[in-house]
């Protein structure tokens, strides 16, 4: 008898079957968001397993996310049953590169218990280099190197490969030089850094056929998700696995391309064609996500864009509501409206779990986790270091990978006076000297040293109890279970005790800190996991909990959805960022619109976008003007609103009298004009046309701004939001002495000032 089609092929549309069932050659799937993909990506994977063309081992599947891992993981496992064990390939790039290079480490120098640095470490790192090399620090700060050799690492470039052209965007011609020794110095501490991960990778495939030959034979089915973000080191070492078998399925969007700036080459899908001649494309136009209102407000921001492939979707979806255009007065008020909004979602019966708030800089998140406190409303926040990049965390780190590797210089130095042992700059300086001297680990030459005399009794003595301890705490990992070590070495080395005498309300988060660390090591087989998994993970939610808000990045968000999306700070500066105004061309700001069509296509039932008129940049208030790319929602899939809670009294003055936006900052308490505009301007049918307008009369503001404000004379009494009331004392173009009653005499500018 004929049995029923297998669970992972039931509901999938015609296109998608063809993409699970073309197993063997290569398969290229090129479709917009929310039209099956990863779905049927995930169907690909439980049929190779479920018709045994493959070993869960035989297969690689390359995701973007450690979070996306995982929910394929999960979802396979449900669709092929509990047969399945493990996936050991499935992973992001990283993950995967991390894996296969402990497995050959010593073919580039390394030994297999390397460590991966995080930025931190890196950028210390590179600024000694640095100053060894007798380069300005300050006019060529390390983050720029690291950034460069960033760039080269995503390019696939070896410092040989670094030309003098190259070369020259470092110091005067200096950057190869650099690279070169950044390089040295990771080998001798037995680290890399995650470029590292491919990049050696990649240097091992092409130069030890044995090794290619050895993955091309194991992989027999390669697949690819968010083809459309891979950058060129990826792509060659892909293309090496993949040459000899060509059974590789990629899937993307051209539109969904937002990681440019990371070295991703959207070109990559355009090349697979050529690459692998007659790969089998599949279109997918069906969207499964999102209702027609968010999918024709996404598409009309997306059409802005120039050269794009181009495509369309469509849904069978009810219409449901209309995207919603939030106008608000300020930060603070942004993160107050979201929390009663989420507030009745929750009463209405939704999940917290479905509900989203996306911004397009990490740094928006603390003005919702502000709040979400104070209301008592749990979140989480996906796809930083946010927990692990705290110092105490780091601290602990630090001693735990002493412990894992002798090797780890970056990690003693972190530790060798914290807490404060007296040992100095000049103690170390000694210790580093001869540990170049006889390119021995910092932690030999640490125990080499307290044989002489090199060091102050007292020096000596200290260092002599730290290596005393690091030695017994190595021999302690042996038998000890790791988090208990853990416990005891966070003791021992007066860590602890330095928090404890401390008293403070800070340094009792920071002991909590602490102890949630111990308690995640608990989760994993062996210290060496567990800092493994520490140097990977982007997304700590910690596992399944209560129901949460999640908090990200519009970048984090990718591939993921949820029922109702906030989409916060949609104002020019902020989203688009700066940088890519800045710019002017339009290669950037294309990619922030493409970051647009990502936020609003997260989305399956209701979006909500937020634009406030008022920001506070570096503790001073500054107006702003709502995105272009509000303006650029279709006026049929939006419905508009301003709120207002408060304030209103504090200015009146109407904005059409003013060309100058400033000029209302000043007449308000230091509250700008762009919400008010944009206020006005929203009632009226041409709001489209509202940023283009604002922008310009912006411009004007910046020529008035020179000349200094007409209705301000000495004497006058007037408000200055941080320093209160005061008096004019003189007035010297737009700046402006006042004595304030409170804070005395200062200088301020006057667009922050409202007459009193
Ligand atoms: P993105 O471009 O955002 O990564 P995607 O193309 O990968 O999107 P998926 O995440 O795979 O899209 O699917 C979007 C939603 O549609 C998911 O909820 C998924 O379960 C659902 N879906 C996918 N295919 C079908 C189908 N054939 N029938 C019903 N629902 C489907
Ligand atoms: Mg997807």
């Amino acid at each position: 008898i004929q049995l029923a089609d297998p669970p992972y092929l039931r509901g999938l549309n015609p296109p998608q079957r063809e993409a699970v069932l073309t197993t063997d050659g290569p398969v290229l799937m090129l479709a917009g968001a929310g039209t099956g993909k990863t779905a049927a990506l995930t169907a690909r994977l439980a049929h190779l397993l479920y018709t045994r063309k493959a070993w869960p081992s035989e297969i690689l599947a390359v995701t973007f996310t450690n979070r996306a891992a995982r929910e394929m993981r999960e979802r396979v496992g449900r669709l092929v049953g509990e047969a399945v064990e493990g996936m050991p390939w499935l992973g992001t790039f990283h993950a995967i590169g991390a894996k296969m290079l402990r497995r050959h480490a010593e073919l580039v120098g390394l030994q297999s218990n390397f460590t991966i640095l995080d930025t931190d470490d890196q950028l210390r790192l590179l600024k000694q280099l640095i100053v060894a090399a007798d380069i300005d620090e300050k006019r060529f700060p390390a983050r720029s190197l690291a950034g460069l050799i960033d760039e080269w690492k995503n390019k696939g470039l070896v410092p040989a490969d670094i030309d003098a052209g190259e070369s020259e965007r470092f110091a005067n011609g200096r950057g190869g030089e650099l690279y070169q020794q950044y390089q040295d110095r990771l080998k001798a501490v037995n680290a890399c850094d995650f470029g590292d991960l491919l990049l050696h990778m990649l240097v091992i495939l092409k130069t030890h056929r044995d090794v290619l030959e050895g993955y091309q034979e194991r992989f027999r089915y390669i697949m690819v998700d968010e083809y459309q973000d891979t950058n060129s080191v990826q792509y060659l070492w892909l293309r090496l696995l993949a040459q000899a078998r060509k059974n590789i399925a990629c899937v993307g969007d051209d539109d969904q391309s937002i990681y440019s700036w990371r070295g991703a080459q959207v070109e990559n899908i355009l090349r697979f064609e050529k690459d692998f001649p007659g790969a089998t494309v599949i279109r997918l136009e069906q969207n499964y996500r999102s209702t027609p209102h968010i999918l024709g407000a996404a598409g009309g921001v997306i059409a802005h864009n120039s050269g794009r492939l181009g495509k369309q979707l469509w849904t069978e979806l009810d219409a449901g509501e209309k995207v919603r255009v939030l106008g608000v007065w300020d930060g603070p008020e942004e993160a107050r409206r979201v929390g009663d909004e989420i507030e009745s979602c929750r009463r209405a019966g939704k999940s917290l779990d479905d509900i989203a708030i996306l911004v397009r800089a990490s740094h928006q998140t603390r003005e919702f986790e502000d709040r979400f406190i104070a209301i008592g409303l749990p979140y989480r926040i996906v796809g930083g270091f946010r927990f692990y990049e705290r110092a105490e965390i780091r601290d602990a780190l630090a001693y735990l990978r002493v412990v894992n590797q002798p090797a780890d210089d970056l990690a003693f130095e972190r530790i060798v006076n914290v807490p404060k042992r007296g040992l100095g700059d000049k103690a170390l300086a000694k210790i580093h000297q001869l540990a170049r001297g006889e390119g021995m680990p910092l932690t030999t030459a640490a125990a080499r040293i307290l044989d002489t005399d090199e060091l102050t009794a007292q020096a000596r003595r200290s260092l002599g109890n730290l290596v005393g301890d690091i030695h017994r705490w190595r021999d302690m990992a042996r038998d000890l279970p790791h988090a208990e070590l853990a416990r005891q070495l966070l003791d021992e080395s007066g860590y602890t005790a330095m928090y404890q005498a401390e008293k403070s309300a800070e340094a009792a988060g920071r002991l909590e800190n602490l102890s949630e660390l111990v308690r995640a090591m608990e989760e994993y087989e062996s210290l060496g996991a567990f800092l493994e998994h520490v140097s990977l993970v982007m997304d700590n939610d910690g596992g399944r909990q209560d129901p949460q808000v999640t908090i990200m990045t519009i970048h984090a968000a990718k591939g993921l959805e949820f029922d109702t999306v906030f989409l916060a700070g949609w104002e020019e500066g902020l989203f688009p960022s700066q940088r890519a105004v800045d710019e002017g061309g339009t290669k950037s700001l294309e990619e922030e619109r493409r970051l647009a069509y990502v936020a609003i296509t997260r989305a399956r039932r209701l979006a909500v976008i937020l634009h406030a008129a008022n920001r506070r940049i570096y503790g001073q208030w500054t107006s702003s003007i709502p995105s272009r790319f509000v303006g650029e929602l279709p006026a049929d899939h939006i419905d508009s609103e301003t709120t207002m809670s408060g304030g209103e009294s504090l200015w009146r003055a109407n904005w059409s009298e003013h060309a100058d936006p400033f000029a209302n900052v000043a007449r308000g308490t230091g509250r700008g004009p762009g919400w008010q505009r944009a206020a006005g301007q929203m009632g009226q049918s041409n709001f489209t046309t509202t940023p283009k307008r604002v922008v310009e009369s912006r411009a004007s503001a910046v020529s008035l701004g020179n000349k200094g404000r007409s209705d301000l004379k000495v004497g006058q009494r007037v408000f200055h939001q941080k320093f209160g009331y005061g008096a004019i004392a003189e007035i010297e173009g737009n700046k402006l002495e006042i004595d304030f009653e409170q804070a005395g005499r200062k200088r301020v500018m006057d667009s922050f000032v409202t007459i009193a």
